[in-house]
């Protein structure tokens, strides 16, 4: 070996190495070689030299195997950067020819000698000649008879003899592993992956330690704790007379490492063996400050360490194990925290489909809500409450939901719809209330009349048909898939308060209902920062008195129903106060258009005009006069409260009742009343003064004093640019991105799922809008509405209530531009609050 070349390095515990030049593996060989575990002599080639054989540029090889015993075989593994990204299959018994087999069946027995040069044959010739894994299909499984069989095989294919040289062997190998790495498929596999376009591959080439031959020999992994929970258990399987993974393929006869009443254990067969490797796995633990899996080898009752891999795990495990580790010391508080991705979190918030399962993927749309759920089709919300009722799990699917599905949402264990992007209603809704969701998945033909569903492949779903909704990835599964339960356990707990404990910026949950509270206080919200009150009215009931109030003619039949409503409001603000126990509520007077509660076909105008007692015609034509363009540009919002001003006094009226209410079971609640879609300063200054004078008549009527806080949303761009002036009125601004996304973009939102992939897949926008906020354009709204409001105000509490609120690169934004909070769906509020964490650490 050339000494000094620092591409072809001897690992010892001084040689210079890293995951960047050598690859992941390389650098862990060499702890491993420095906490003086037997680990077989290990050469490495750096990225460099591994490049350079690709290119054809050899290195001298019979330096390279100079270092390595004569009698010694060679195996050559990849050493990736980062090991996710995976690289070329391992070779072992480089090196095995005619005459190590004379050697080796007089030191390990000729079955033994057979068996090694058969698999180096085997392996040779697919990997590094490329031959068809077939050609070996009549090889007798008795490897003494098949060696033969083999070499002959691979004869008659190359029309060459078997190599016999080491040196050539192992040239073979090298250029074929370097070559695979530069290949097209493999690029782009670790690509998706995360890996950049140029990452390097590291090879190391390592003495064979032989799981074959006399004694106690063979091979297998062991590791301290359990891959899918993460608790403390060894686990692993071990061998007799084998190589490599051997032990881990399926139907293999495999033992357990620890005495098992199953079956046969290392434990028993080689107890010296066992004690050493456990011992050599929780010195790797503590030392390499990580749950590792011990890639071993014993020969003739000797251990070998391999290799050292950090443990496979799933979020749940990943959690508890940061949390364990932590509670040992070996590593700190905050190094758990980071340890963990925030968006991983959503495995362990809701079922999942179980990874390892086989899928069969029917259609994919955007993710829009995580979790996943098994269930039957239905395709309106009413048989979907009829499947409930039943017990009968269902998922429902529309062509996009109203408000008038959420019932049907709320009986449905998942939904899919055609339409929509991540700030749809089903979107919104489904993630409000945990609910697995897919939208947009347009690559399904739906045929609403004819209840079917028809697939790319022209398959055809039926009403009733069982399908399952992966709303983690965006994917619609056929039948029950197998799915993995939620894990909020104890270690979950552990590392939330841990991130609670370090964070700065305070995170509330969006809830609009007694149950999304719940769910806010459960996930430890620091309050509410949006309720949505229409979302209080879709109650059947209550549908039907907002109706009453559209259709009034006169004030005075306005007011009537108005009167109706006032009770439900007051107490829903009651119950959320109750639950919230003094933390702040901040609740966003009505916001959509009035037409969104009437319904839009027959059979609905037809009820309505019964439940009206008016004629059918005259309904139609109220709806039809009350219908929009552009109602999402039109009359909503403060526009709607300022022209109808009866509708934001009653919710006034409301919040102040219960806030008097609330107030006298213990400390006194003080509401945030935030009013929507505001784009000049007279808006508010209008809505203030009628909200100033609702106030003071309850305060009369009670006899009771209270103070609340006025806030106005953000999410106009002139909102945003003349926050100066809106900010002397108000205590708060809360940056509603939903809209101002849609707004900036001139994009709607319901509109946007349609062409969204083809946008990201082309580059036209990084990623889609209404799921990570752009910080260059709408960010730039937030960055100067922010300023421009503090500058006049500089207690103004800012915060941000779209649904960015709760993605981690959003919540960074918002840190750094001095938002007091970020206010997310209760179920992605943990993923915010670690992200918030991972900021201060
Ligand atoms: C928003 O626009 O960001 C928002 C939170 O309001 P909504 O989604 O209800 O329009
Ligand atoms: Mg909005």
């Amino acid at each position: 070996m050339q000494q000094d070349d620092p591409n072809i390095t001897l690992i010892t515990p001084t040689a210079p190495m890293a995951a960047q030049t050598h690859g992941g593996r390389a650098k862990c060989l060499q702890r491993l070689v420095r906490l003086d575990l037997p680990v077989p002599r290990t050469i490495a080639l750096s990225f460099d030299a591994v490049h350079g054989i690709a290119a054809g540029d050899m290195p001298d090889l019979e330096a390279l195997i100079a270092p390595f015993s004569a009698e010694a075989l060679l195996c050559v593994r990849p050493s990736s950067e980062d090991p996710d990204w995976g690289g070329p299959g391992a070779v072992l018994n480089i090196g095995m020819n005619d005459a190590k087999f004379v050697e080796l069946s007089d030191r390990l027995g000729k079955e033994a000698a057979s068996e090694l040069y058969l698999r180096f044959v085997q392996a040779y010739s697919t990997h590094v000649a490329r031959l068809d894994p077939d050609i070996f299909d009549d090889v007798d499984s008795d490897p003494v008879v098949g060696l033969g069989q083999a070499l002959h095989a691979y004869e008659n294919e190359t029309e060459e003899d078997f190599p016999q040289e080491t040196s050539v062997q192992l040239a073979e190998v090298l250029r074929s592993m370097a070559r695979a790495w530069e290949g097209t498929t493999a690029r782009l596999l670790r690509q998706a992956k995360g890996a950049p376009a140029d990452a390097g591959l590291g090879l190391v080439v390592q003495e064979m330690a032989f799981g074959l031959g006399q004694g106690e020999s063979g091979s297998g992994v062991m590791q301290l704790v359990d891959s899918a929970t993460g608790a403390r258990r060894i686990t692993g399987r071990y061998m007799s007379q084998s190589q490599g993974r051997d032990a881990l393929r399926a139907g293999s006869d495999a033992m357990f490492l620890m005495r098992d009443p199953r079956g046969p254990s290392l434990e028993e067969v080689a107890p010296e063996a066992f004690a050493k490797l456990r011992g050599y796995t929780e010195l790797m633990r503590v030392k390499l400050r990580e749950e590792m899996q011990v890639e071993f080898t014993i020969e003739n009752g000797e251990v070998y360490v391999l290799d050292g891999v950090r443990v496979a795990r799933n979020a749940r495990a990943a959690v508890a194990i940061a949390v364990t580790l932590a509670d040992d010391g070996i590593i700190s508080r905050e190094e758990a925290l980071m340890r963990i991705e925030p968006r991983a979190l959503n495995e362990l918030l809701h079922r999942q489909v179980d990874p390892e399962a086989p899928r069969d993927v029917l259609a994919r749309g955007v993710a829009a809500s995580p979790g996943a759920a098994t269930g039957k089709i239905v395709f309106t919300a009413e048989a979907a409450q009829a499947h409930a009722a039943r017990d009968e799990p269902c998922v429902l699917v529309r062509r996009e939901t109203s408000p008038e599905d959420i019932r049907g949402m709320h009986a449905a264990v998942a939904v899919l719809t055609e339409r929509g992007g991540m700030t749809s209603h089903a979107a919104v809704i489904g993630r409000g209330i945990g609910l697995p969701c897919v939208v947009g998945a347009s690559e399904i033909g739906f045929d609403t009349s004819r209840k079917t569903l028809t697939l790319r492949d022209g398959r055809v779903l039926r009403k009733g048909d069982t399908i399952t909704i992966d709303g983690t990835n965006g994917e619609v599964l056929a039948g029950a898939a197998p799915l993995l339960e939620a894990a909020r356990d104890e270690s979950f707990q552990t590392l939330m308060e841990w991130a609670d404990a370090v964070r700065d910026i305070a995170v509330r949950a969006n809830a609009d209902t007694p149950a999304d509270a719940e769910a806010a206080r459960n996930f430890r919200a620091q309050g509410i920062g949006l309720c949505r009150t229409e979302h209080m009215f879709f109650e059947a009931d209550r549908l039907t008195v907002m109706r009453e109030m559209i259709f009034a003619d006169s004030s005075r039949d306005r007011a009537a129903a108005l009167d109706r409503l006032l009770p439900m409001q007051r107490a829903d603000f009651i119950d959320l106060f109750r639950i919230m126990q003094g933390q702040p509520v901040c609740i966003r007077l009505f916001d959509p258009p009035l037409h969104e509660f009437l319904p839009t076909d027959r059979s609905g105008l037809l009820e309505l005009a019964e439940a009206l007692d008016l004629p059918l015609s005259d309904v139609t034509r109220r709806v039809e006069a009350l219908g929009e363009y552009n109602p999402m540009l039109g009359m909503r919002g403060v526009r709607l409260g300022i022209t109808v001003p009866e509708i934001y006094d009653m919710q006034a009226r409301a919040i102040f009742e219960a806030t008097v209410e609330a107030s006298r079971e213990g400390d006194a609640v003080v509401p945030e009343i935030m009013i929507p879609l505001v784009s000049a300063r007279r808006e508010v200054e209008l809505v203030k003064t009628r909200v100033d004078a609702v106030a003071a008549a309850v305060r009369n009527e009670t006899g009771r004093d209270f103070t609340y806080r006025l806030g106005v949303m953000v999410e106009t761009p002139r909102a945003a640019l003349r926050a100066n002036e809106i900010a002397p009125h108000v205590s708060f601004l809360s940056f509603g991105t939903n809209d101002l996304t849609q707004m900036t973009y001139g994009l709607s939102r319901d509109d946007a799922g349609r062409f969204m992939s083809t946008y990201v897949k082309q580059g036209v926008y990084p990623e889609d809008p209404f799921h990570t906020l752009d910080v260059d354009g709408v960010g730039e709204l937030l960055r100067m509405g922010a300023e421009r409001g503090r500058a006049v105000k500089p207690n103004l509490v800012l915060s941000i209530c779209g649904e960015h609120g709760g993605n981690p690169e959003s919540i960074a934004f918002c840190r750094a531009a001095g938002f007091d909070y970020v206010s997310c769906s209760p179920f992605r509020v943990p993923v915010a609050r670690l992200a918030a964490a991972q900021l201060v650490v």
